[in-house]
C-alpha cells in the first residue's frame, strides 16, 4: 500500500507539472487487492505525504485515512465497478476541455484514437461530484478507454497508473493536434476512417518490445 501510495502522489504531481491541471483540480486512484487509493479532495498535491494515504472500498467507505476522498469518488467508483480498471486519472488538461465544449466526440485526427479504443466521446455536463456526472461519463466510456466530460475534463483509466496517465496525455496531446488543425482558416482536417483505425488498432497491439 505505501509503494502503491507513493507512486499516486507522484502521478498526481505529474498532472500538476505537466500542466494537465492547476491546483487542487483532477483526482487519482488505483486498485490495490479489494481498496481504492484516491487523492483526498482540495489537497495541493505538493503537500501529499505518507501519512496522508485514503483509501475507500469497492463501495466508495472509507477504510484508511482521515482526509475526505475527492469530491469525483462515484465517478472513479463507476469506472472501477465497470471496467477492467486498474488505475484512473482525471484532469482538467486546456486542450481536452476546449474540446469537449464544441463537438461531441473528437474527431479522428490521428491514429492515437485506436488506442483508446475509437473515436473518443464526450460525456454531457452535469455538476462535479454526482452521481449523474458519474452515469453519463460511463456511457461515453463503453468500449474506450477515456472519454471527456463536457465543459470539464478528461477521465481515463488504464492497467496500471502510469497507462491511464499516458492515454490522458495522449488525448490531451489529440485535441490540441485538432484543435490546430481546424484552426486554419478555409481548411478543414481530414479524418481517419473506421477501416484505418481498425488497422491501426489492429498494429498497435505489437506496438514496441516485445
Ligand atoms: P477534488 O479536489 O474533490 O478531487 O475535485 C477536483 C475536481 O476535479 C472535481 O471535478
Ligand atoms: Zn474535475
Amino acid at each position: 500500500m505505501r509503494h502503491a501510495w507513493r507512486e499516486l502522489i507522484r502521478t498526481a504531481r505529474r498532472m500538476s507539472t505537466e500542466g494537465l491541471v492547476v491546483g487542487t483540480s483532477g483526482n487519482v486512484s488505483a486498485r490495490v487487492g479489494d481498496r481504492l487509493l484516491i487523492t483526498p479532495t482540495g489537497v495541493p498535491y505538493d503537500e501529499l505525504g505518507d501519512d496522508d494515504l485514503v483509501a475507500v472500498d469497492l463501495r466508495g467507505r472509507q477504510t484508511d485515512g482521515t482526509l475526505r476522498p475527492t469530491s469525483e469518488l462515484p465517478m472513479h467508483l463507476a469506472v472501477y465497478g465497470s471496467t477492467p480498471a486498474r488505475a484512473v486519472v482525471h484532469t482538467h488538461a486546456v486542450h481536452a476541455t476546449a474540446v469537449s465544449t464544441l463537438v461531441p466526440e473528437l474527431p479522428a485526427v490521428h491514429y492515437a484514437t485506436a488506442a483508446l479504443g475509437g473515436a473518443v466521446r464526450v460525456a454531457p455536463y452535469a455538476l462535479y461530484g454526482t452521481e449523474e456526472l458519474a452515469a453519463g461519463m460511463l456511457r461515453a466510456l463503453a468500449g474506450r478507454s477515456a472519454c471527456l466530460l463536457q465543459n470539464h475534463g478528461t477521465v481515463a483509466y488504464g492497467d496500471d497508473l502510469a497507462q491511464a496517465y499516458d492515454r490522458t496525455a495522449q488525448l490531451e496531446w489529440m485535441c490540441r493536434v485538432w484543435l490546430a488543425a481546424r484552426s486554419v482558416p478555409g481548411l478543414s482536417p481530414s479524418l481517419l476512417s473506421a477501416g484505418q483505425l481498425e488497422e491501426a488498432a489492429e498494429r498497435l497491439k505489437g506496438y514496441g518490445q516485445p
